[in-house]
C-alpha cells in the first residue's frame, strides 16, 4: 500500500489551485501528519507546501509520481480548523489556498530554520536506539534522526514525552537561548562523586554537598557562584565529573518593557452588568451568537471584555482580543496584562520576527491563554476558543488590503462558529454594516450609553474657518483654539491637537507654472520632509531631494502647500513660546519603542501639547487632557471614498472622547471649512443614531453598502493600453455571464491610475442578492490564470472594498 500526501505548494500564480499528490517515503509514513509543511519538488525546483490530506491512492501514474522531499513539522503548525478555514477564504475572498495558509503563520515559519530535538528526561530512559545520538548533548538536529533513518523512534519519543522539539529559525529570529546548568537528579551518583573527590579539594567537596539537596534542578550558573561561594573552574570539575552539565534553556524575548501592576475587577455598572451577562449567557449555552457592544467613548467597554475573559479562563478556554494597529498601545495591552499577567500574548506588527515567533509558539503551545492583537490575531492557533473580540469594529483595517483579502470580522464569526462561542464587536461608532444587522437582530445589541465614571461626554464647539478669514486670521488655529489652548496651558492642564493628515501631506508646487512634483512610478504627488529637505512618494518609497528650481520652467518660485504636523509645531512655537509639545507622526515614531515613550512621556506630564495624526486618536486616555483640538475636520470628508462620511464621523468622535475621561471636564474644539455637513454637525452631539439614519439614507440613494454589496475588479500592466484593454475584456465577460442583479460599472481609470509603474483599470459590481456571482468570479480568474497572466496583466477581485 502507498501513502500519498495531498500538498498545497507555494508557487505563485500558477493557472489551477489544487492539492498536488506526493509520494511519502516509507520513513515519513509513520510521522507525516496533515497541517505539517513539507518540502516538494514542484517543476524544477524543491517547494514549500502544506500537507492538507493524506490517502492511500492517486490517479497520479505510479511512475510519474515525486516523492516528499523533507518533511518540515513534525508537529504539525497547522490544525484541522485552520485547513478548514484556509478553503472557505479560498472562496470568499477568492484567493489562492497557499496564500490563506500562509497569512495564519508567523513569517518566521516561512523562513529557514533547522528543527532540534531536546532532551527532556534522562538518556538512560530514552530507547537504546537513541542513547547513543544524545549521550553527549541536550540538543539534536532532527537532521541527524532522517540521516539514520530514526524517524519512528523519534515520534515515539516524542509521544513518550522523552523529548521536544524546537523549531530554530535561521537568519532572523532565532529562538534565544541562555546557557544553564542541570544538577543531576541521581543523588547516588552525587554521593559517589563526593567520595572521589580529594578532601584536599574542599571547594569541590562543598559544592557536591550543596548539588545533594538541588539535584535535578536546573538554575543559573550565577547563582550557583554566589549561593555557594564558588567559581567556574569548580563547577567545570563537577560538571567533568558528571555531577551536573550546561544545558540550553529557552527564553521567550518579552515584547513588555517593563512590570505590570496587577489590578483588580471593577464593580460594573448597571448597564456594563447586563451586558456582561447578556454575554456569559451565550458562553453557557456554546451559542456562537454575534453581540455589537454599542457604548459611548469612555463607557467601559473593556472592562466588559475583561470581565468576559476572566469567565472564559475559568472555563478552561481561551480568548482572542482582536485591537487596531494604531490602538495596540502599550496602556491598551497593560491593561489586559495587569489582568492576566503570563497568560496573555500581543501581536502586531512593531514586533520583530523573531518576538512575533515567540508569541506565536506561546500560543501554539497552550503557554498562554488571551491574545491581544492586530488584525492577524484572529488566526491565533488556540483550540479550544472561548471569545473572540474586536474592539472598535468599525476600524478599516481590520480588512487585509493584500490577498487573501479578508475582513477580520468575517473570519471571526466564521470562528465562533466552528468552537460554538460568541463574538464581541465593540465600538461607539460601528460601522453601518453592524449596525443595520443589529437593527434586524441579526447581531444582539448591548448598549453602554453612560460613561462609566458619569463624566458628562465634552462640549464639542465647531469654528467655521472661513469666518476666521474674514476676520483677518490667516494662521491654522482659530482665535477660538488659541485662547482654549492658552486657558489649559496656564491651568497646567494638558492638550491633544489632532491634525487629520489623510490625502492632505504637503505637495511642492511651482508657483509660476503651477506645477506639482510628482512620484516617477505612480499618479501621486510627492510628499515634503522637511528633516532631510526630501520630497518622498508614501505609496513605492520613491524619494528625490528637494530641487531649487521647477523642473518645468526653471523658476525658483518654489513652496511647500498643505499642512503637516512639522509645520503646524513651528506655528505652535511661535505662538506659545513656552509650551512644551510633542509631536507623533509617522516620522517621529519610527524607531521600535518610540510610539511608547512618547505616550509614557505626555502621561508623565513631561509636555503639554500632543500634536499627531491618526496614531493619537485611538486608546489615549490620560486624567489631565482636558482639551481636544482639531486643526481640521474636513480633510476626510473630500477623499474619493462612499465611506468618507462615516470615517470622518468616527474620527470626529473618537478624538472628542480623548477629552475629560476622568475628572476634569473636557472640551473639545473642531475647526471646519464646511461646517454645516452633516457628518460634522452630527458629531457635535455625539450621537450615533441620528447620523446612522441620516447616512443610511444617503447609501439608500446612492445604492451602497449596506443596502448593496461592492466587488472591485483591477486590471493593470505596465502598458496603459494592455490595462484598459484587458479591463475592457473582462467588464464584456462579466456582463455576458451575469443577470441585471448585478450592475457592472467601468472600466475607468483607478484613482491613483497608475502605482509602481503599471496602469490601473476597474470596473465596480453592484449587487443585492446574486448566486451566481462567486463562481462567475471564480470563472474569471481561471481565465486570468491560465491565459492573461503570461501577458503582464496582473488581476485582483475585492469583495467588499474599502476604497473605490
Ligand atoms: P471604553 O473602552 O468604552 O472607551 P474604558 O474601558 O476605557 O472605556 O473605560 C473608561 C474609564 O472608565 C477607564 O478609566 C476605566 O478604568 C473606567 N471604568 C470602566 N468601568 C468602570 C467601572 N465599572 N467602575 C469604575 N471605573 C470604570
Ligand atoms: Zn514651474
Ligand atoms: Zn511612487
Amino acid at each position: 500500500m502507498i501513502t500519498v500526501a495531498q500538498v498545497i505548494v507555494d508557487v505563485a500564480a500558477y493557472p489551477v489551485d489544487r492539492p498536488f499528490d506526493y509520494l511519502v517515503p516509507a520513513e515519513m509514513t509513520q510521522i507525516i501528519e496533515i497541517g505539517s509543511r513539507v518540502k516538494v519538488p514542484f517543476g524544477p525546483r524543491n517547494v514549500l507546501g502544506f500537507v492538507v490530506a493524506i490517502a492511500n491512492e492517486t490517479d497520479v501514474p505510479v511512475e510519474k509520481i515525486k516523492p516528499v522531499t523533507q518533511l518540515l513539522d513534525i508537529e504539525p503548525v497547522l490544525t484541522h480548523e485552520m485547513l478548514e478555514l484556509a478553503k472557505w477564504l479560498k472562496n470568499e475572498t477568492i484567493c489562492y489556498e497557499i496564500d490563506a495558509l500562509q497569512v495564519m503563520l508567523p513569517s518566521a515559519l516561512r523562513a529557514k530554520y533547522e528543527k532540534i530535538v531536546n532532551l527532556q528526561t534522562e538518556v538512560e530512559r530514552l530507547p537504546e536506539s537513541l542513547q547513543e545520538l544524545f549521550k553527549t548533548t541536550q540538543h539534536v538536529n532532527v537532521n541527524v534522526f532522517e540521516k539514520n533513518n530514526m524517524l519512528n523512534e523519534l515520534k515515539q519519543a516524542l509521544k513518550n514525552k522523552h523529548v521536544t522539539i524546537e523549531n530554530i529559525v535561521k537568519q532572523k529570529g532565532k529562538v534565544k537561548e541562555v546557557r544553564k546548568v542541570q544538577i543531576i537528579e541521581n543523588v547516588q551518583k552525587l554521593t559517589e562523586i563526593h567520595q572521589q573527590i580529594s578532601n584536599r579539594a574542599k571547594k569541590q567537596k562543598q559544592l557536591v554537598e550543596w548539588m545533594q539537596s538541588h539535584s535535578g534542578e536546573i538554575m543559573d550558573p550565577e547563582v550557583i557562584y554566589k549561593e555557594t561561594n564558588s567559581s567556574p573552574q569548580v563547577l567545570n570539575t563537577l560538571i567533568e565529573l558528571g555531577a551536573a552539565s550546561f544545558v540550553k534553556q529557552e527564553i521567550y524575548r518579552d515584547p513588555f518593557a517593563k512590570e505590570v501592576q496587577k489590578t483588580d475587577f471593577l464593580n460594573l455598572t448597571e448597564e456594563q452588568s447586563v451586558a456582561l451577562n447578556q454575554i456569559t449567557r451565550a458562553i453557557d449555552q456554546k451559542q456562537p451568537e454575534t453581540f455589537l457592544l454599542h457604548g459611548v467613548t469612555g463607557s467601559g467597554k473593556t472592562e466588559v471584555y475583561l470581565q468576559t475573559i476572566a469567565k472564559v479562563l475559568s472555563d478552561g478556554k481561551e480568548a482572542i482580543v482582536l485591537v487596531p494597529e494604531i490602538s495596540l498601545t502599550p496602556q491598551m495591552t497593560e491593561r489586559f496584562r495587569s489582568r492576566f499577567g503570563e497568560l496573555v500574548a500581543v501581536m502586531h506588527s512593531g514586533l520583530s520576527v523573531g518576538e512575533k515567533y515567540d508569541e506565536w509558539r506561546k500560543i501554539h503551545q497552550g503557554k498562554v491563554k488571551v491574545v491581544v492583537g492586530a488584525r492577524s490575531a484572529v488566526f491565533a492557533p488556540f483550540e479550544n476558543v472561548g471569545i473572540i473580540i474586536l474592539d472598535e469594529e468599525h476600524e478599516s483595517t481590520y480588512k487585509q488590503e493584500d490577498s487573501p483579502r479578508y475582513h477580520a470580522r468575517d473570519v471571526a464569526i466564521r470562528r465562533g462558529k466552528h468552537h460554538q462561542c460568541p463574538v464581541i464587536l465593540g465600538s461607539a461608532t460601528p460601522s453601518l454594516e453592524s449596525f443595520a444587522r443589529a437593527k434586524k437582530n441579526v447581531y444582539t445589541l448591548l448598549n453602554l450609553k453612560e460613561r462609566a465614571l458619569k463624566q458628562s461626554m465634552p462640549k464639542v464647539e465647531i469654528v467655521d474657518m472661513r469666518e476666521e478669514l474674514k476676520k483677518g486670521n490667516r494662521s491654522m488655529f482659530s482665535l477660538n483654539l488659541v485662547e482654549s489652548i492658552q486657558q489649559r496651558l496656564d491651568r497646567k492642564e494638558q492638550i491633544v491637537l489632532f491634525l487629520n493628515r489623510r490625502g492632505y501631506s504637503s505637495f511642492v508646487l511651482c508657483r509660476d507654472c503651477g506645477t506639482v512634483l510628482q512620484c516617477e512610478n505612480c499618479d501621486i504627488s510627492l510628499t515634503y520632509h522637511r528633516k532631510n529637505e526630501k520630497c518622498k512618494c508614501h505609496y513605492c518609497g520613491y524619494e528625490i531631494h528637494v530641487p531649487k528650481t521647477c523642473p518645468q520652467c526653471q523658476s525658483d518660485h518654489i513652496r511647500f502647500f498643505g499642512t503637516g504636523t512639522q509645520k503646524v509645531e513651528e506655528e505652535l512655537a511661535k505662538f506659545f513660546p513656552g509650551a512644551r509639545v510633542l509631536r507623533m507622526d509617522v516620522d517621529t515614531t519610527r524607531t521600535k519603542g518610540s510610539h511608547e515613550q512618547l505616550l509614557q512621556a505626555f502621561g508623565d506630564g513631561k509636555a503639554d501639547i500632543l500634536l499627531g495624526t491618526q496614531m493619537i486618536a485611538k486608546g489615549l486616555d490620560y486624567p489631565n487632557i482636558t482639551l481636544v483640538g482639531v486643526l481640521s475636520a474636513d480633510t476626510s470628508l473630500h477623499l474619493p471614498d462612499f465611506r468618507a462620511a462615516e470615517k470622518t464621523f468616527q474620527l470626529l468622535t473618537q478624538v472628542s472622547g480623548r477629552a475629560g475621561r476622568h475628572e476634569k471636564p473636557g472640551e473639545v474644539v473642531v475647526q471646519t471649512y464646511t461646517p454645516e455637513h452633516y457628518a460634522i454637525q452630527l458629531s457635535q452631539a455625539q450621537d450615533y443614531e441620528p447620523f446612522y439614519e441620516r447616512e443610511m439614507y444617503m447609501r439608500h440613494q446612492a445604492g451602497y453598502p449596506p443596502y448593496y454589496y461592492l466587488a472591485l475588479i483591477q486590471v493593470s500592466h505596465e502598458d496603459v493600453l494592455m490595462a484598459a484593454d484587458y479591463a475592457g475584456k473582462a467588464a464584456e465577460w462579466l456582463r455576458s455571464q451575469l443577470s441585471y442583479n448585478v450592475s457592472i460599472i467601468g472600466p475607468t481609470a483607478a484613482g491613483i491610475s497608475r502605482l509602481q509603474n503599471r496602469y490601473r483599470y476597474q470596473c465596480l459590481l453592484k449587487y443585492k442578492v446574486e448566486p451566481d456571482l462567486i463562481p462567475t468570479l471564480l470563472q474569471l480568474i481561471k481565465i486570468y490564470r491560465s491565459d492573461w497572466i503570461k501577458k503582464g496583466i496582473n488581476l485582483s477581485i475585492d469583495l467588499d472594498p474599502n476604497m473605490i
